[in-house]
Formats: C-alpha cells, structure tokens, sequence
C-alpha cells in the first residue's frame, strides 16, 4: 500500500492510512491491526455483536471524522474533547495557546492567526511600553526592565505579570475556537462540508500536509523567521518610549 490510503478490509473503499474506523461501512481497523493473521478467526469484524460501534459516516457539524483526523493528527482525541465541549457552550483552557502564544500558532500552521495575535501582541508591546514611559515622567520610575527592578522590585514584577498575564490568559481561552476556525476553513476549502466519505491519495496528503504540525526543523526555521520582524519591533518600541519621553518633557517643561 502507501503512505496516505489503506484499503477497508470490510468494503474494498480506500480510506486514510490514519483512520480508526471506516468513514464508508464504519468497520474498526484496530481489530484488524490486532489480528496478526488475516484468515485468523477472532475476532470477526463481520459479527455485530464484537463490534458495537459501526455507525456510518462519523461526523462532527458536518465534516467526517476521518477528515479531523488527518487535519489534526496525532493530538485528535484531545481536540475533538475541546471543539465537543465548545459545541455544548462550555469554556475550555488551552495551556499551549496561553504560554507559547505566536509560536503555538506557527506549529500548527496558523499563518492568518499568527499575523493577528503578533500585530496584536506588536500593539499591546506599544501601549505598554507608552504607559511606562508616562509613569516614569510623572512618578520617577527608572526607566528599562533592570534599572526598575533595581530600585522597585515588587513593581517592576507586576508590570512584567501584567504585560504577559493578561495576553496570556486572553489567549489561553481562544486558543481552541481560533484553531476550530482554521480546521473547519481548511476543509470548506478543499470542499470537505458534507461530502461523501470518499478518499484518494491527493486529498489526504494535501489534508496532512495543511493541517498537522510543524516538523522541528520547519518549526525552528520559521521560529527564526518570524523573530526578525520581533526584534525590529522591539527597537522600535524603545525608540517610541524615548519618543514619548521627550514630547512630556516639552509639554511639562
Ligand atoms: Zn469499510
């Protein structure tokens, strides 16, 4: 066989090489995988009574489960938890999103939602460090992360909880919707909303290789990649925090 396509023992349909059951007749591939010989006798697939889950076709609001599978991989049985709960309007958390931020949505492809939350992150770096700036003019702080610390520790540890917490947290709670949104957009785009559970090789190469992670390296080389504009955004913040300074200094002489 090949790397994407299994053949169904049960019906002859070609199925993702990653599918557990049958997207077609609904047969678990476990208990073929179990079964070292293919003549062997138990268990029989074919009896009802050995295999209670044989409904045909899974979905999930409109799209296979074969389909989320090979989008998401190997974390599947996490995130369809989070997307069914957030179907039943409940909240869920996810920690990947709320500490790792920007580079979260790198390793799972996110590119749109990379470019919002780092503009975003980008701005709130700016307001930030605006905010600063107008302390220290008014109230003596020492300006820069370090000097501050030096001289007010307690404080300069609550601008840094302030600065992360607050993002983070924000992000930690629309972490799961935001990626929802890139799975179920990956799919209408390859016309996977209510179809019929049909599968050649292309469809299931292109789902894997849009959906599904980062391998290392891709990560490390986009990781880099994405930290260039970073820095240049930093210097452009301290050179904006000067900026600042001296307009009050003008304004208040
Ligand atoms: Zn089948």
């Amino acid at each position: 066989m090949n790397d994407y396509i299994k053949i169904c023992p049960e019906c002859n349909t070609p199925v993702p090489l990653s599918s557990r059951f049958c997207p077609q007749c609904g047969a678990c591939f476990s208990l073929h995988q179990a079964d070292p010989s293919p003549l062997g006798s138990a268990p029989s697939p074919s009896d009802p009574a050995s295999d209670p889950v044989r409904i045909s076709p899974k979905t999930f609001r409109g799209f296979l489960l074969s389909d989320l599978e090979i989008c998401i991989g190997s974390q599947y049985s996490v995130y369809m938890d989070k997307f069914s709960k957030r179907r039943q309007g409940k909240h869920t958390f996810n920690w990947c999103s709320a500490i790792f931020s920007t580079e979260w949505l790198l390793y799972r492809k996110m590119w749109k939602a990379w470019l919002y939350v780092y503009l975003l992150q980008s701005l709130w770096g700016l307001l930030y460090n605006v905010f600063l700036s107008v302390l220290s003019f008014f109230m003596g702080f020492p300006l820069g992360f370090l000097s501050l610390a030096e001289s007010h520790l307690g404080l300069a540890v609550l601008f840094i909880l302030v600065y992360w917490l607050i993002p983070s947290v924000i992000l930690g709670f629309l972490g799961d919707g935001i990626y929802w949104r890139h799975i179920r957009s990956l799919l209408i785009r390859h016309q996977c909303f209510r179809r019929p559970p049909v599968y050649e090789e292309s469809l299931v190469q292109t789902l894997q290789e849009e959906g599904q992670t980062l391998t290392v390296w891709e990560f490390i080389m986009m990781y880099l990649l994405c930290r260039l504009p970073s820095w240049a955004s930093s210097a452009l913040m301290i050179a904006g925090r000067n900026m600042v300074l001296k307009l009050l200094g003008a304004i208040f002489r």
